[in-house]
């Protein structure tokens, strides 16, 4: 890992409490890579919503607001911690997908012809699951095995920008088992909450909130609080079974919204440790934090020794994507609520797409860790 620890001693003394002076924020430029151009939805071609973009005016925003120290990370998780969260035939196939991708091209040019991005492979047929599909090695075709829809299109870097994503993730993990730090924020790129045990969809390829929340494992148990717009329905396929994290939902209604076929109030899991909050459509500041307050008990509960927060940007009020009237003072109040559990805390960067927006809003959750 290329942290400066003694650096990092140095600047993250604990003002009283859990509050501190800066919070490190990690960074990876290895997401620049990935940076697909068009994404294909209910039959429209449309510009690709997930872009580089969007974590440089994070970074940008919060570094000049003097609440974080930037700690720039290059590819460092290990293996055996993605391998905890995902099917390793998956893994396998993202990290081999660039070669995959030179040999589908050239052999079955004729299938990629209309594509309007050369660059990258969009899966478009998709097997339900059973016995009798299998991924066949060097099979051609357009390689749906381990995808759910078609917006998480693969191009020759992207495995490097997804496990760059993930060490962010594993970096942070390690920062607050290390206690060096009591909050950090993971500035993650490509998001990962889509993305589950041995499948990959909506801009999601490696899922860095569930990589981080098995290593805090080591520390007791996990509280992982998704306030993306949308159903972290990867998040809960890896932690259904796992009765040591608590997943937290609040999101769109899956009935009205994406991904659809998870996020319903009654998904709980074998162990009651799956609490699914699902909104309708257009909801606004008071129902939105009434809702969050209404799953703070269970949170507390659980008895809890740190939270990884899924910070989803989507559910402002001017969100391309969301239906949700959320404003950027409704993150402060959000992040409010999170630091008064007063445990070490990591947040990981999922969506949001008002791209002009989302610097002011992280600073503005942000501020919420910072005592004033
Ligand atoms: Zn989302």
């Amino acid at each position: 890992m290329i942290l400066r620890r003694k650096y990092l001693r140095k600047f993250y003394m604990m003002r009283s409490d859990f509050e501190q002076t800066l919070i490190p924020l990690l960074y990876s430029a290895l997401h620049h890579g990935h940076a697909p151009s068009v994404e294909y939805l209910h039959g429209k071609t449309i510009p690709y919503a997930e872009q580089p973009q969007r974590i440089e005016n994070i970074r940008s925003a919060l570094e000049k607001s003097g609440l974080v120290n930037l700690e720039e990370c290059g590819d460092s998780v290990p293996k055996s911690a993605i391998l905890k969260a995902h099917d390793a035939g998956m893994v396998e196939f993202l990290e081999t997908a660039s070669d995959r991708l030179n040999q589908v091209m050239h052999s079955d040019a004729a299938a990629y012809r209309p594509s309007p991005d050369q660059n990258y492979l969009y899966p478009s047929v998709f097997p339900v699951r059973s016995s009798m599909n299998r991924l066949r090695e060097n099979a051609r075709g357009p390689h749906g095995f381990y995808f759910f829809d078609t917006e998480a299109p693969i191009g020759r870097e992207t495995w490097k920008a997804a496990s760059g994503a993930a060490s962010l993730a594993y970096a942070g993990a390690e920062l607050i088992l290390s206690g060096q730090t009591h909050v950090a924020y993971a500035l993650c790129r490509p998001p990962g909450h889509h993305a589950g045990i041995d499948f990959m969809g909506g801009y999601c390829y490696v899922n860095n909130a569930a990589i981080a929340a098995h290593h805090l494992r080591a520390a007791g148990k996990v509280a992982l609080i998704d306030i993306d717009y949308h159903h972290g329905n990867g998040t809960q396929s890896i932690f259904w079974e796992v009765p040591d994290v608590l997943f937290i939902s609040l999101h769109a209604d899956p009935d009205t919204d994406y991904p659809y076929y998870s996020g319903y109030a009654d998904e709980t899991g074998p162990h009651g440790t799956i609490i699914n909050k699902p909104l309708p459509p257009g909801t606004g500041e008071t129902d939105y934090l009434a809702a969050f307050d209404e799953v703070t008990p269970s949170i507390r509960a659980f008895e809890p020794r740190s939270v990884v927060v899924s910070l989803g940007f989507d559910t402002y009020q001017d969100d391309p994507l969301g239906t949700f009237q959320l404003t950027a003072n409704t993150y402060h109040k959000i992040a409010r609520r999170v630091a008064a559990f007063k445990l070490p805390t990591l947040l990981i960067q999922e969506g949001g797409y008002a791209v002009e927006s989302l610097g002011k809003l992280a600073v503005s959750f942000l501020s919420g860790f910072i005592v004033p």
